[in-house]
């Protein structure tokens, strides 16, 4: 049976001996070699952080075991979230599991269609708002404000808190952390957690060092970047369709205290990483992942050295949470008849 986040790492989460220990499985999720991309940088140490093998398909199962752990520790039987998708495909399958209700609020028209179902499936009660992201939490919030409900957006601090123990496995499985962690940006979050998770594995003497914290945004969505909010965020890349980020001073640390870096990369670039992890290294990654290998990208393009580096990317969500952008940017199947005479022409077979 697999042990879940908080049963391995609970010496190092805010967990109690009154701490309901629940999972669906979440964390310990593959590090994969990407030999033929790292080929492409000149580095034989790429690795991709497979984030979108998780439960719900996403990293955001690592914080939510925690927030709805607690959330029940804590006798709340309802959870709260406004989201672009996987916050509350998770909220909604982790509170269905722990036995509790979730409410979430999704911005009308902004959220991809596997987020969606995962929703509709679990029984959380979905409420689609005229307005963005930000204003969906803004809404989230007064609720939670003034309700007996927990609020599992990345405010609730236990969110980071299991975040950062995807840092602990790079760590545990490499042996060190690496020189270089690329990794979307949204609302900060993750971002966040990482650098928490490498600060406090190299306290305890698990790691020798932290990496160069490498943070992307969208080049529509790109508030930290541009050092203001942006009030109409626009990208291919929903999940961090974000122009006001919670944790926006966090990532600013992160990348500072790192000597790392926060840049944005266009949907183009998104887009050509994307297939470009589909084709070369088999790996389907929703577009905001293919984030950071665009950014990798674009970094090695302008000239930073990756020899001799030890790289890791983290491919945030899975490539089937959003079908619709998948098939909008993918060949269109080959109609013929079931001849193989046929078939044979089509595949230029002598
Ligand atoms: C939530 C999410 C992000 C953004 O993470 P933040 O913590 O908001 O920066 C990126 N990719 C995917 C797939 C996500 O679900």
């Amino acid at each position: 049976m697999k042990q879940g986040l908080i049963g391995k790492y609970r010496a190092y989460l805010p967990v109690t001996g009154s701490t309901p220990v629940i999972t669906l499985g979440e964390g310990d999720t593959p590090l994969v070699h990407a030999a033929r991309l790292g080929r492409e940088i000149g580095c034989d140490q790429l690795f991709l952080k497979l984030e979108g093998c998780n439960p719900t398909g996403s990293f955001k199962d690592r914080g939510m075991v925690l927030a709805l752990a607690k959330a029940m520790e804590a006798g709340s039987t309802t959870v709260i979230c406004a989201s672009t998708g996987n916050t509350s495909s998770s909220a909604a399958a982790y509170a269905a599991h722990a036995g509790l209700r979730a409410v979430v609020i999704i911005p009308h028209g902004y959220v991809a269609l596997g987020k969606l179902t995962q929703v509709l499936v679990h029984g959380a009660v979905v409420l689609s708002v005229n307005g963005n992201f930000d204003e969906a939490l803004a809404s989230a919030r007064s609720l939670a404000d003034s309700y007996p409900v927990t609020l599992v957006n990345s405010i609730n601090p236990f969110r980071l808190e299991g975040q950062k123990t995807a840092a602990f496995e790079v760590v545990d499985e490499l042996g060190d952390a690496p020189d270089y962690l690329c990794i979307p940006v949204g609302n900060a979050g993750n971002i966040t957690a990482y650098w928490r998770g490498f600060r406090e594995y190299k306290a305890a003497g698990k790691a020798q060092r932290t990496p160069h914290m490498m943070g992307f945004e969208a080049l529509g969505a790109a508030p930290i970047v541009n050092d203001r909010v942006i009030t109409k965020p626009a990208t291919v890349a929903t999940a961090i369709r974000i122009g006001n980020p919670v944790n926006w001073q966090n990532a600013v640390r992160a990348r500072d205290e790192s000597g790392g870096t926060i840049q944005a990369v266009s949907d183009e670039e998104i887009i050509k990483a994307y297939q470009t992890l589909a084709a070369t290294e088999g790996v389907f990654a929703e577009p905001a992942s293919a984030a950071s290998v665009a950014g990798l990208l674009k970094l090695h393009r302008e000239g930073l050295d990756f020899s001799g580096k030890r790289v890791v990317c983290v491919l945030t969500g899975n490539g089937l949470k959003d079908p619709d952008a998948a098939i909008a940017h993918s060949p269109r199947p080959i109609e013929v008849s079931a001849d193989p005479a046929a078939i044979r022409e089509v595949l230029g077979w002598e």
